[in-house]
């Protein structure tokens, strides 16, 4: 494949690192952010599933425009993002990082711990789960992360904030959306036009956060599934629909569409990727193939020298 052919392919990989984000991610949560209008005056926000951290960017970038407009006013607290991810991130100024398991408990414990005596403004989860293929199961892995982002969230946020996640469009998504609906009146989901629409992804945006009255987050029932649920016993508000908020309009680039390396009218130049993997998965198979090379190399100076050694001059 060439060095283009990804750029020719998408366009917002190529925007992306046109304009210094690490992922072509980053446009999701900015489209997000001028339909729903998620990150004005928020202060403190965690970024859940963060890696490899194009998120935590717009997040450090927009928190602290918005503290120094509140400096302009006087009364302005420094802002904070707690980013989390599963892989290692490379450091972001200004973020402080968690690697770990959303869904394990002492990831949980963690990052709350950050929020001792404060609470967050915005809690965003963009967890997606590797996907195995066996679309059922990836469904079901995706939920248990939205889940368990909810749960840390139902700790941390201040009441009236906003929780923003990943949801995956699929049978039965109407629980999740009645589950949600416990904790938010205002339960929209949104896909913004950077989302393939091949994808079954799309986000739910939360706002004004308000707990059931007496309710108390609890840790030993992480993922608000203690009960087996049987769906279709859901009746009335249990069954919510969900306004669909398409964020964009016709005007924005399709992200399911191949365009000319100059379609927006400049000349190309190839960017190399904003960061590169710290750790990539594919490591282990660099190194083995580098080495293999070597041993082949190595093998081919032997046959050479064999050859040599035994001819007859
Ligand atoms: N929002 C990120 C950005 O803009 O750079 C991209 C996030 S990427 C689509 C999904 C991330 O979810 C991956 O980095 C993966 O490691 C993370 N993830 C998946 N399951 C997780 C879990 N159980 N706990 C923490 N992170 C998880």
């Amino acid at each position: 494949m060439g060095k283009t052919s990804k750029d020719k392919r998408d366009i917002y990989y190529r925007r992306a690192k046109e304009e210094g984000w690490r992922a072509r991610s980053a446009f999701k949560l900015l489209q997000i952010d001028n339909e729903c209008h998620i990150l004005n005056g928020v202060n403190k926000a965690v970024d859940l599933c963060a890696a490899p951290g194009s998120w935590s960017q717009v997040l450090s970038r927009r928190l602290n425009e918005n503290y120094k407009k509140a400096l302009e006013t006087g009364n302005a607290t420094p802002p904070k993002i707690v980013a989390v991810d599963l892989q290692a991130m490379a450091p972001l100024e200004g973020v402080i990082q968690i690697q770990g398991d959303i869904t394990n408990i002492n990831t949980a414990k963690q990052i709350i711990s950050h929020f001792d005596n404060e609470q967050a403004d915005l809690v965003v989860c963009d967890g997606a789960p590797d996907v195995t293929g066996l679309h059922d199961m990836d469904i079901y892995i995706q939920s248990q992360l939205l889940l368990a982002a909810l749960n840390i969230t139902t700790h941390i946020l201040r009441q009236g904030g906003t929780f923003v996640a990943k949801i995956f469009r699929a049978k039965d998504v109407t629980l999740l959306y009645a589950q949600l609906k416990i904790f938010f009146p205002y339960v929209y989901c949104t896909k913004p036009s950077s989302s393939r629409n091949s994808s079954i992804e799309a986000f739910v945006v939360c706002k004004d956060y308000s707990p059931p009255e007496g309710y108390k987050p609890h840790m030993l029932n992480p993922l608000l599934t203690h009960k087996p649920c049987d769906f279709d016993e859901l009746t009335g508000i249990n069954r919510v629909i969900v306004p669909f908020v398409v964020c964009g309009d016709l005007s924005q680039p399709d992200s399911d569409t191949c365009y000319p390396l100059n379609f927006e009218g400049k000349e190309y130049t190839y960017h190399e990727p904003v960061q590169t993997p710290i750790a990539p998965p594919y490591q282990e198979a660099l190194t083995l193939l580098e080495n293999r090379d070597t041993d082949f190399r190595r093998s081919d100076v032997n046959v050479v020298v064999d050859n040599l050694s035994s001819m007859t001059i």
